[in-house]
């Protein structure tokens, strides 16, 4: 399978909710409502149907924090309740969603939990609830949930995700091979700055519990700091590179390239035009190859039934 995945993690103010209020990225959870419709547009104008693992809280019309009966930790909503809590343009998007399920493009809405727990230390009756009242909601709005994103990658109860309904997940990003001559902290730099290698690409297999994990190959915004900027100003951005080269690679029949991404990683229009650049490659790409754009939900599909897989 020659083939693009963009998956992309919608959590608005759920991100961050967890950090104490004098900790929050205030910058970014401002501009992540923008940075979703920039996506949702730009995948618009180059054809590019996503998987949007959504936080299912987003599609409430309305919450004071009650939540009765989640058995979250103490505390788990208090950003909902009290005489300052979060905005509520952060806190739920029926209206973000519904232009989401209203596209002509095929996106696959998937899910980031009920309210962005991690799951590698939840407990089973938290995971459990997490995933009813996420595939709940979602279904309330017409959708029907295949996908499965764990929130900060934190991989855990995929038998619960099975028990639920859900067909796939993201799993983590394969280790790359050992045998460069770089250490390991100085492989991540050099594959973003100046290496000329692709990112991992993916094969999606099926787990022990029926599930198919259709591994991330790499973060748009996962390397950053003062080398990248420095270099995006002088060479042009690393990110863009390395994900045009995943792309290349994917169409020369090698596997699946996963990107993936939040809306609140975009706060720039720099940030934009790096999405943008994707986006733009991936089409010209497909205009020129075999290469295909696929969701998590077609790859499972691909999985489940393979003679009929392009
Ligand atoms: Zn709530």
């Amino acid at each position: 399978m020659g083939a693009v995945v963009i998956s992309i993690d919608a959590a608005l103010g759920w991100g961050f909710h967890v950090d104490p209020p004098a900790d929050r990225p205030t910058d970014r959870i401002a501009r992540s409502r923008w940075g979703w419709t920039q996506l949702a547009e730009t995948l618009e104008t180059y054809d590019i149907p996503a998987t949007w693992a959504v936080v299912g809280h987003l599609f409430e019309e309305e919450c004071a924090g009650a939540h009765v009966g989640h058995p979250s930790p103490p505390g788990w909503f208090a950003h909902e309740r009290g005489d300052d809590p979060m905005d509520e343009q952060y806190r739920y998007a029926p209206a973000l969603l519904d232009d989401l399920v209203g596209s002509e493009l095929d996106h696959d809405i998937g899910t980031l939990t009920y309210s962005h727990v991690e799951f590698d230390d939840a407990t089973e009756a938290l995971a459990h609830a997490e995933c009813d009242r996420a595939i709940e909601a979602a279904e309330t709005a017409g959708v029907d949930v295949d996908s499965f994103v764990f929130p900060r990658n934190q991989v855990g109860h995929r038998e619960v995700l099975a028990e639920a309904g859900v067909r796939c997940y993201r799993g983590t990003r394969p280790e790359p091979a050992t045998d460069s001559p770089y250490s390991a902290p100085l492989r991540k730099l050099a594959r973003a700055t100046v290496v000329r290698e692709p990112p991992p690409l993916v094969e999606p297999e099926v787990d022990e519990y029926g599930l198919v994990n259709v591994p991330a190959s790499l973060s748009l915004f996962g390397v950053e700091g003062p080398a990248q900027r420095l270099l995006a100003a002088t060479v042009g951005d690393p990110a863009v590179r390395q994900a045009k080269l995943g792309v290349d690679a994917a169409a020369s029949g090698e596997g699946l390239c996963h990107l993936c991404l939040c809306p609140s990683d975009l706060t720039t229009e720099a940030d934009l035009s790096r999405f943008r650049a994707v986006c733009a490659h991936i089409d010209s790409v497909r205009a020129e190859t075999d290469l295909t754009v696929e969701t998590m939900r077609s790859v499972a599909d691909h999985v489940a039934t393979p003679d009929t897989a392009a």
